[in-house]
């Protein structure tokens, strides 16, 4: 059964189709072009939606209806999660300082020999070996012996402090 003529679609010459793309997408609003083409608004839609120029998104126009619009979920704004005292702080794990590095091993006080003295060595002899050692622990003061020795060298003077060349010479 041959269908009427379509008036709407006779109306649109190829240079009216090109005019109405252009001026759809450069965001004039189907009421203005209607006005200008001088056709029915529902007109220009229908051609629009042939032309499947109406779904398509114009810059800065929704395409959707007002009941699609209302239809669309809002997503509830999330209420704000109270600052906590203990968030305030970034959480960083607690940093253990570097262990300092570990002092030199003591020397063994009383079994230093001559060259192992520093120049704030006790000077004490020490031991009844044949290799003479020294007491070696750090000195008290102006001393040439470190506090113990000092006072033992302080009160022995009475007794006779020993010293290398003595105890050499007895040897
Ligand atoms: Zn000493």
């Amino acid at each position: 059964m041959p269908r009427p003529p379509n008036s709407g679609e006779t109306l649109w010459s190829e240079a009216l189709v090109a005019r109405l793309s252009e001026l759809w997408l450069s965001g004039t609003a189907s009421g203005e072009i209607s006005r200008r083409f001088g056709i029915s608004r529902s007109s220009v839609m229908g051609k629009l939606r042939r032309l499947g120029l109406l779904r398509r998104d114009r810059p800065g126009v929704p395409t959707y209806t007002a009941r699609q619009l209302r239809a669309i979920p809002v997503p509830k704004p999330r209420p704000e999660k109270r600052p906590n005292k203990r968030n305030k702080q970034p959480v960083t794990e607690p940093v253990t300082p570097p262990l300092p590095p570990s002092p030199p091993p003591e020397p063994e006080y009383g079994t230093l020999n001559l060259l192992d003295l520093r120049h704030n060595s006790c000077r004490w002899p020490e031991g009844d070996g044949p290799i003479f050692v020294f007491c070696g622990r750090p000195r008290h003061h102006e001393s040439s012996y470190c506090e113990d020795h000092t006072k033992r060298s302080l009160s022995g003077l009475a007794r006779g402090v020993p010293y290398v060349g003595q105890r050499m010479a007895r040897s």
